[in-house]
């Protein structure tokens, strides 16, 4: 009987398991909390070998209020599957903002480097220019202030320095490098995602850094490559000017002795001829990006300390957020103090993506009602924190089930329901073993 019944729990669990990793690929929340909430445990389930978990899944698909309760019952936040990426990589590789927007408030770990090419989430966003995932990955480390900008560029004495702000630290995880010393900001340039390529530049990213030969990869272009010599290879005329605006040299030349022009035209580039050939006539204005977003950092500090979402059972509120009508206000506006629920203040920043505001300083946020610049979110007085209600409910779930699962099976009959576990899975996709052929793919 003994053996008997292991086996049967055995098969149970692994069933269940497989059911909840089918419907985080296919975005069934329905089914993924009646399995989790039969067995929390089940959120740590993770496919054999490939090592695939729920939350893998339900990130590389974007299905995040999946992501959402797989993270709140405890599943490993950073855990990698065989090629060594996390969920949140995953996540910032297809665009799914959301999910990156909550990984981030679960403080998911953005520094740590795949197996296949030794990128970081900030990488796999870079390379498909997604750049509010960019954005999000970063919140911690870009301060609500309005000195951010001049800052970064150089018009302030770092003795100004700004609260919450590790200027040295930001640079280090932007220009971070993969195999063959490739900065997100090349994989932008070489993919021709000029916002992606001005985005980078605003939070730090080196304009004349060069790759290397560390022989882990075929380097197409060439070893001590520039942003401007993988620019020119793609082809894309704007980012280019992004980079020669932003002080990258037409004239650096590549190990093979190549300047960017030589790279433009050895790739058939021709249009860029004008643009590569010499330097522009008086300065080019620089803009700043449109996705910086300097009140993000307050405003994910604020969810993080009290929630940012409605409660299941919310009174009605008698002065609700502007913009959903429903929730209580929890922030305030720093300047025009008009209030808001952080969810829809957290959607504001995460979302923006308008020049900044007339009247204030790069990166601000135009308020919805009344368009003043927000450089920064406070909290309201009496908000209260949640957090800790919803670890303790989180913990109470999982001791609950333990107990469930121990004393009888309510989903041994659920299990019974499956005459044939679907076990067809195909793994996430890989696309190639490196950055540069991902990158070569995506171009050509
Ligand atoms: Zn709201
Ligand atoms: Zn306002």
């Amino acid at each position: 009987m003994g053996i008997l019944s292991v086996l049967g729990n055995s098969f149970g669990c692994s069933t269940s398991g497989e059911r909840l990793l089918s419907a985080a690929r296919e975005g069934d929340l329905e089914e993924a909390k009646a399995l989790i909430d039969y067995n929390p445990r089940l959120a740590r389930y993770s496919t054999f070998g490939v090592k695939n978990s729920p939350l893998h899944f339900s990130a590389s698909h974007g299905h995040h209020e999946i992501v959402s309760v797989l993270v709140e019952t405890g599943a490993n936040i950073n855990l990698r599957n065989y090629s060594g990426q996390t969920p949140l990589m995953l996540a910032c590789l297809h665009g799914h903002w959301e999910v990156v927007q909550i990984l981030i408030l679960f403080k998911a770990n953005i520094h740590k480097k795949d197996f296949l090419s030794g990128g970081t989430a900030l990488h796999f966003a870079a390379l498909n220019g997604h750049n509010r995932c960019i954005r999000l990955l970063l919140a911690d480390c870009v301060p609500s202030s309005p000195q951010f900008w001049n800052t970064m560029r150089g018009r302030l004495a770092t003795e100004d320095s700004l609260v919450d702000f590790d200027e040295v630290d930001l640079c280090k995880i932007v220009n971070r490098r993969a195999d063959g010393g490739i900065p997100a900001l090349h994989l932008a340039a070489l993919n021709g995602h000029a916002e992606s390529v001005q985005l980078l530049l605003d939070l730090g990213a080196c304009v004349s850094v060069v790759t290397v030969n560390d022989g882990a990869t075929i380097d197409l272009i060439g070893a001590g490559s520039t942003p401007l010599h993988y620019a020119a290879c793609g082809g894309n005329a704007v980012c280019c000017q992004v980079l020669i605006a932003r002080g990258a040299s037409l004239t650096a030349k590549n190990a093979n002795g190549w300047t960017p022009l030589m790279v433009a035209r050895s790739w058939h580039k021709n249009w860029l001829e004008s643009i590569l050939r010499k330097e522009p006539e008086g300065q080019i204005a620089v803009l700043p990006s449109k996705y910086l977003a300097l009140p993000l950092m307050s405003v994910v500090k604020i969810a993080r300390e009290c929630g940012w979402r409605k409660a299941k059972h919310e009174p009605s509120c008698v002065d609700p957020c502007a913009i959903c009508l429903e929730s209580k206000c929890t922030v305030a506006a720093q300047g025009c103090h008009h209030e808001f629920c952080t969810t829809c203040a957290l959607y504001l920043c995460s979302t923006n993506n308008t020049s900044a505001t007339v009247h204030g300083p790069p990166g601000s946020v135009a308020c919805p009602l009344c368009r003043c610049a927000i450089v920064s979110f406070v909290k309201l007085p009496g908000t209260t924190n949640t957090t800790k209600d919803l670890l303790t409910a989180s913990l109470s779930r999982s001791l609950s089930a333990t107990h469930s699962t121990t004393r009888s099976n309510p989903a041994t009959s659920k299990d019974k329901q499956i005459t044939k576990p679907d076990l067809q899975y195909k793994r996430i996709k890989q696309r190639s073993s490196s950055f540069r052929s991902l990158g070569f793919q995506q171009f050509l």
